[in-house]
């Protein structure tokens, strides 16, 4: 073999001009012997492409199988049946590593896909949707520090339930003592306003969520932003800052990605700020129009939020819950106590809550009295209430769901989609 060649990325493959010798490496994505040719699809991070091995050449391809490593050299050859109007004329090839019945064939149940999703991980559905999943990850971290927050981190072991006992998972600590996975970073970031007003985390949160649903993982990336003095109205403007940061970012980094997933695009263009804002009041009338009665003070579960999303054409604010939905540490309205200054945000075409948020109680007197009503021990609570004993200030903040969001951006059907090794009530393997 021609070790001088410097093997390229396959995307580059396709700029080269036609008779250049190039040198790949990569993946058997598909194989084809045709007797006098054989048509190998090799694939690599960056795309696939067409080799096609004729006569003598075609001996050491004839070895391959689906999966299989290999080093080729060629030339480039436009060819109009080609995928991408080029495919590379074999020369030579290496078998550098084997691969004999790769066990993902056609017709595969979802289930089957996700016990081997070490393999799995390897189609372009799942290398389209990572892509995706990437640029969330970095737009998200890109616009909290273009916008002037601090990147923070809190611990994953917690003795204190953030959201209630029902959904944790406890862990036998090292002394013997029963800790817990954490389900959100929300104190800790409380704690950290008072030192740097604007924070936030992007960091996994556990739940044993019993119930099987398309959007619920155990172990999900929750994306958590805290700042001080801000309001239920500051608060949903960062949130819509935000997202439609994130969007835009995939919008400009990963059209073929998107395309690929069968994404259409504009569903995502027409997302531009402003975003929708209904109140739970609002949002009880509009299914009540739809023919689905919520009682006030119920909460909106998945059904009701798909028939809701259905009204509008980009995500949608429902503001001021019912304080008893609502965690204890939702402020209540002044000018309508029985209603929490908080919003979930839902995305369109019936996905749903992808961020949950608001302003946060900050006396200290009536954060003791809401702890108490919602069936809490105040003295569970001890250092965060100690968070209103020291220069309490105004403050808000909201949790999203990332895997959730990449689910939505990428237009997937199922939140197992959106992240390579999904854990869920029934699954922790592979
Ligand atoms: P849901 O009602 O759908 O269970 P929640 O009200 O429990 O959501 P929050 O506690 O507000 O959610 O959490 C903030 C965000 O974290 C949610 O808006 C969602 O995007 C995400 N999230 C919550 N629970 C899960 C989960 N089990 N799997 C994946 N994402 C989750
Ligand atoms: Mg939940």
């Amino acid at each position: 073999m021609d070790e001088k060649l410097k093997s390229r990325k396959i995307s580059e493959i396709f700029e080269c001009e036609e008779g250049s010798r190039v040198a790949i490496r990569g993946w058997v994505y598909r194989f084809r012997d045709l007797g006098d040719k054989v048509f190998l699809v090799v694939r690599d991070s960056s795309g696939v492409i067409q080799v096609v091995f004729e006569g003598e050449g075609a001996t050491e391809a004839r070895l391959v199988d689906v999966e299989a490593s290999v080093f080729v050299i060629g030339r480039v050859r436009s060819d109009k049946r080609a995928p991408g109007g080029k495919e590379i004329a074999g020369e030579a090839m290496e078998l550098l590593g084997p691969s004999h019945n790769f066990p993902i064939t056609r017709d595969i149940s979802r289930e089957f896909l996700l016990d081997v999703r070490h393999l799995w991980v390897r189609s372009r559905r799942m290398q389209s949707m990572m892509k995706i999943r990437h640029t969330v990850f970095g737009a998200l971290h890109g616009y909290f520090r273009e916008n002037g927050y601090y990147e923070v981190h809190a611990p994953m072991f917690i003795t204190a339930a953030v959201e209630g006992g029902a959904t944790l998972f406890p862990v036998k600590y090292v002394d013997g003592s029963t800790v817990y996975l954490t389900q959100s970073s929300q104190f800790y970031l409380e704690a950290l306003i008072f030192s740097l007003e604007k924070v936030y985390t992007i960091a996994p949160s556990f739940r044993a969520e019993k119930s099987r649903t398309r959007r619920h993982l155990t172990e999900f990336w929750h994306c958590e932003a805290e700042v001080a003095w801000a309001t239920l109205d500051d608060i949903m403007q960062v949130e819509e800052d935000l997202i439609w940061y994130v969007v835009q970012k995939v919008l400009e980094e990963n059209q073929d990605e998107l395309k690929s997933l069968g994404r259409r695009l504009e569903r995502l263009e027409q997302c531009k700020p402003p975003f929708y804002r209904i109140s739970y009041d609002e949002a009880l009338e509009l299914l009540s129009m739809k023919g689905v009665s919520i009682k006030w003070g119920d909460d909106l579960g998945a059904d009701e939020e798909r028939l809701l999303v259905e009204e509008f054409d980009k995500p949608v604010f429902v503001h001021r819950y019912p304080e008893k939905v609502k965690a204890f540490y939702h402020k209540s309205d002044p000018k309508r106590p029985e209603v929490t200054l908080s919003a979930d945000l839902l995305a369109p075409e019936g996905y749903g809550e992808i961020i949950g948020g608001g302003e946060r109680v900050d006396n200290l007197d009536e954060l003791i009295s809401k702890i108490k009503k919602f069936g809490l021990r105040p003295e569970d609570y001890a250092w965060y209430l100690d968070l209103r004993k020291y220069g309490s200030v105004p403050h808000s903040g909201f949790g999203l769901g990332v895997d959730r969001t990449v689910m939505w951006i990428a237009g997937l059907d199922h939140i197992t989609d959106a992240l390579p090794f999904p854990r869920t009530l029934r699954r922790v393997y592979p």
